[in-house]
């Protein structure tokens, strides 16, 4: 037998590993079992190392389901990790809101009521510039409705600097063509004019709309027409802000906003409520008082609605508390680099080989492209990232030049210690 053989961890060992007990006392034995055998048998064959066979077992369970995950790359808003982690607060509300609730009655008359009057209270609240809100599905349905609602079978003009894919080979051209509404594309891919939009508009224009390029940014000869331009057109302005940001963000200067876009005149404003303001999936429309309640009142919105719990996370996340992303845009360089010193000197007091790390973190798919923020790491020898990604919690870092670096901008500090635990197991 050849050495590595000899490391695979027998099947009772294996079995003994908490993670396993206790997955046998859900599913029972049997299915447990044949995932230690099939995973000593992927290690027997080289796919996995013998380490990773008690790992390799719990990921392949079969109700192993959706996993957390502690989110140690470096990017904030990480679409494939689920966007915006909840709040403690809005995770109170989602389990408050599972059973029955108040969503569409009011409990003072016993009457039926306008369905999440309070998370639409609380949406008006925190962008007071607008005289409407309401809130679909996501980011993508809320451009539906409003295309829909304001341009099916007529022109949406749009520059072509801002024709974005938003990911998974999902176009936001494709998505808002899907309505019936026509596309006048204006300018080109690096500059845009006010003339340019001013020689589209005509009898047909449904609305001007402008994109954020959330994802990407065109640098060197450019130009773009901002909001309080296109408004002066004398056309209705639909802003796409991607970000979900309701006001300035003092450490993303170029990161839309809401209330700013308002401010500079448009109509209204479409934007998601996962990415920058840390809620739940949603699709925030905000703006004039008459086109929201259209928007509200098109059939089209029935089948976009949300359902409670999202309400109940929205309206928690927007009556304050700090939520998880805007938290970790607020984190400070120095305390990332002492809890990255303090857990690296931990993990080589337990003999592993472990630095701290300089890095730069990213907001991610949810806004400021080409934006980095000072972040602190542990850089572990890259063998580490399989097995943590395996783990329980599984941890996900990422490889760079070699490295495994668990970026700690994005992990609460009171998670540290199971970041070590991850290392150590
Ligand atoms: C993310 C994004 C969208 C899509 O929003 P979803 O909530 O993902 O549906 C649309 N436009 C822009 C500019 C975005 O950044």
């Amino acid at each position: 037998m050849t050495d590595f053989r000899r490391r695979i961890p027998r099947t009772d060992l294996a079995l003994a590993d908490p993670r396993l007990v206790s997955a046998a006392a859900r599913l029972g034995r049997g299915p447990v079992k044949a995932a230690v055998v099939a995973a000593q048998q992927r290690a027997r064959g080289g796919e996995i190392a013998p380490e990773d066979v008690v790992a390799a077992a719990v990921a392949a369970l079969p109700d192993a389901g959706m996993r957390p995950v502690i989110n140690a790359t470096g990017v904030i808003v990480h679409t494939n990790l689920g966007r915006a982690p909840l709040s403690a607060a809005a995770v109170d509300a989602v389990v408050d809101a599972a059973g029955y609730t108040d969503v569409e009655l009011d409990l003072a008359d016993g009457r039926r009521a306008r369905r999440g009057r309070t998370a639409m209270a609380a949406l008006a609240a925190a962008v007071p510039g607008a005289g409407g809100v309401h809130v679909v599905n996501n980011g993508a349905a809320a451009l539906v409705l409003a295309a829909t609602a304001l341009a099916a079978g007529r022109e949406i003009v749009v520059s072509r600097g801002e024709m974005v894919e938003i990911g998974d080979g999902f176009r936001l051209p494709d998505l808002l063509v899907s309505t019936g509404a026509r596309l006048r594309e204006v300018g080109t891919t690096n500059r845009t004019t006010r003339a340019d939009y001013a020689g589209a508009i005509g009898p047909d224009t449904g609305f001007v709309l402008k994109v954020h390029p959330s994802n990407f940014v065109v640098s060197g000869f450019t130009s773009a027409v901002p909001v309080d331009d296109l408004a002066g057109l004398g056309t209705p302005v639909v802003v796409d802000i991607g970000s979900g940001l309701l006001a300035p963000h003092p450490v993303l200067p170029d990161e839309p906003d809401a209330a700013s876009a308002l401010a500079a005149g448009a109509m209204l404003v479409t934007a998601s409520g996962d990415k920058l303001l840390g809620g739940p999936q949603a699709g925030l429309l905000l703006g004039d008082a008459d086109i929201v309640e259209r928007l509200r009142r098109h059939p089209l919105a029935r089948a976009l609605r949300v359902d409670k719990l999202t309400l109940a996370a929205l309206e928690a996340t927007l009556r304050g508390g700090t939520a998880p992303v805007p938290a970790a845009l607020d984190e400070d360089p120095e305390a990332l680099r002492a809890r990255a010193e303090a857990l690296a000197a931990g993990l080589r007091a337990d003999g592993i080989d472990a630095v701290p790390a300089a890095t730069d973190a990213v907001v991610g798919g949810g806004g400021a492209p080409g934006r980095t923020l000072p972040s602190w790491a542990v850089s572990l020898p890259e063998a580490y990232a399989r097995r943590l990604r395996l783990g329980d919690p599984a941890v996900l870092g990422r490889v760079e030049r070699g490295r495994l670096l668990l970026d700690l901008r994005c992990v609460p500090a009171d998670r540290d210690r199971e970041l070590h635990a991850a290392c150590t197991s």
